[in-house]
């Protein structure tokens, strides 16, 4: 690797590129041609091809001049160009929902629509897009009011989810002195020593006190619309049109979320063995909770970092190994935080490019090169994915991360076993703080994000009770495992899921990816290398089903408890060996 940020010229030259003005051109030209095709009286077959067509070709346009934007501002969250055409492609997204509904209620308006779709491959391979669309005519808003209610979602909810970027894009935490970007603050807390990391905890809670008034009315804006919404489609609640959406159900949840519930107490055991391995008495302290337990703690220089990886998946999936080394070399990654920069990680992928953009906030810890592992499980969904129509390359929340998971499991597996005793236990135990975090962390969140619900139903909850609601959930979650006196009140100001416009409860489809994905993995330790065409035809498939019939190509019965129970059992398995490390120590 020699250049450290990403490189996005295959999208366009630049924002003033006229191809980039021409691909939102097309957009309006393709919607009014939508349109008037939707009025035509072209026969039946030959009208669904072409709305079928067209759809393609708005998704192909509208995502490239978008996630575009979106990529550029991640890494210059004030670039004023940008933030202009965000508003313009903004509004053209809701033209392009407005056509889609309309799409779909004239879905829903077919008598015949399994003959036709028998009467053409293009609709065959678009089957179940097409039947979904039939479920979700149920579900769409009046068409009278359908335009109106989007358009002032652009002042609501779209609003306060953009003021919410920049508010964090910009905040500074002052620390020894300093003005500091959060995500920097937020990496201290992985420093070796441990007063570094109570006083960036220290100074990143004292930051929060100027943001949360405006923060807490970005919450409310957005969850309170989201309600609203919900009710207006014909759903009981946001949950349920989130699990609808999702392609889950809810005896799906119930059977995963009961097997958390009976597994929180070997969470507790765990953080209390790292608490007393740290000399605390009382569980651990927040701050503690990513605390490095072994001294040696590698350090990794991208270099090295691209090195492990490409050897560790190429021994498994040659494949999928080149696939990263290109990663590396062909600048599809932007490495380094900055200021302006969005924290954590994520990846965006362009299924008409056939490209993939990864963000991250690398300092060269083992977690930045696990982070990058699962960032570029996403890179390889993508191309996975590509085999397939774009209207079916885009997986729901729940089977989104199994890429992600199956890296960073294997990558973690493959350095333990051949790892000294010292280094293994640090493996292990970071294992086990990301494990912590993806189930316990989620649960405290998906209980936080159900109570700010409830209240929301009849007011607009203070940044008090916020606060209140995230110490409760984090009680209920963590118990005895966390310090009373040390816990994290404004977690729902640095987590930047709860303020998705679209989707709510982004959290259980990270636990669920996560068991779901070791539940793979497993398949994947059972049959060896050879499982891994059969590992990339399920990537492939993500998008073209319901979650439980996807999960039963390969063998697993997601609406089971014992499902869950199994997958969780290895993770009791590695706690079980931690607690027993921590004793001898
Ligand atoms: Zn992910």
């Amino acid at each position: 690797m020699t250049e450290t940020t990403w490189d996005l010229s295959v999208f366009y030259e630049s924002l003033q590129d006229p191809a980039f003005r021409r691909d939102i051109e097309e957009i309006h030209e393709r919607l009014s041609e939508g349109h008037a095709l939707l009025a035509s009286d072209t026969a039946p077959l030959g009208q669904l091809e072409g709305l079928t067509r067209l759809l393609e070709t708005l998704v192909n346009k509208l995502y490239k001049a978008f996630s575009y934007c979106n990529l550029t501002l991640a890494t210059d969250a004030q670039n004023d160009v940008a933030l202009k055409y965000m508003d313009e492609l903004s509004q053209l997204m809701v033209d392009v929902e407005v056509f889609q509904s309309a799409f779909t209620r004239h879905i829903g308006s077919l008598e015949n629509l399994e003959d036709l779709i028998a009467a053409s491959p293009l609709l065959t391979e678009n089957a179940f897009i097409l039947r979904e669309a039939r479920e979700q005519a149920a579900h769409l808003l009046p068409e009278s009011m359908e335009k109106w209610m989007l358009r002032m979602s652009l002042s609501g909810g779209d609003a306060f989810s953009k003021l919410r970027d920049q508010l964090m894009g910009t905040h500074l935490v002052e620390l020894d002195g300093k003005q500091q970007p959060l995500p920097a603050v937020r990496g201290m807390a992985y420093d070796p020593d441990p007063q570094v990391r109570k006083m960036a905890y220290e100074a990143e809670l004292a930051s929060y006190a100027k943001v949360e008034l405006p923060m807490a009315f970005c919450l409310a804006g957005i969850k309170g619309e989201a309600l609203t919404m919900a009710e207006a489609k014909g759903y009981p609640d946001p949950l349920t049109r989130q699990l609808a959406e999702s392609r889950m159900d809810h005896e799906t949840l119930q059977a995963m979320l009961t097997a958390i519930q009976e597994a929180l107490p070997d969470f507790r055991r765990y953080l209390r063995a790292k608490a007393r391995l740290l000399g605390y008495q009382d569980g651990l302290p927040f701050y503690d909770l990513f605390a490095p337990v072994t001294k040696a703690g590698a350090r990794y220089t991208p270099q090295q970092a691209q090195k492990l990886l490409v050897d560790v998946f190429t021994k498994v999936h040659p494949k999928l190994g080149t696939f990263i080394d290109q990663a590396f070399e062909n600048r599809w990654i932007d490495l380094y935080p900055k200021e302006g920069k969005e924290g954590g990680a994520f990846c965006a992928g362009n299924h008409e490019l056939k490209i993939s953009r990864i963000l991250s906030n690398f300092v060269g810890s083992f977690s930045d090169v696990s982070t990058l592992a699962h960032e570029l499980g996403h890179a390889w969904h993508n191309r996975c994915l590509e085999s397939v129509g774009v209207l079916m390359a885009d997986p729901p929340m729940a089977l989104a991360e199994t890429a992600s998971i199956f890296n960073e499991t294997l990558l973690n597996h493959t350095i333990r076993q051949s790892a000294d005793d010292e280094t293994a236990f640090g493996l292990l135990e970071g294992n086990l703080q990301e494990t912590t975090q993806v189930v316990v962390d989620i649960y405290s969140r998906y209980l936080f994000e159900s109570a700010v619900f409830e209240a929301r139903k009849t007011h607009i909850p203070s940044a008090r009770e916020l606060k209140d609601m995230m110490l409760d959930a984090q009680e209920k979650a963590y118990g005895d495992g966390l310090d009373k006196e040390f816990r994290h009140p404004w977690m729902w100001v640095c987590k930047p899921h709860y303020y998705s416009l679209n989707q709510h409860f982004y959290n259980f489809p990270y636990a669920f990816g996560l068991l779901f994905g070791l539940g793979v993995f497993a398949k994947y330790q059972e049959q060896g290398n050879a499982f891994m065409p059969r590992y990339d035809a399920l990537l492939a498939a993500c998008g073209s089903g319901k979650v439980a019939d996807v999960a039963a190509s390969v063998g697993i019965d997601v609406r089971s408890t014992d499902y869950w129970r199994s997958a969780l059992s290895v993770i009791r398995g590695e706690i079980d060996q931690f607690v027993a490390m921590v004793e001898k120590r």
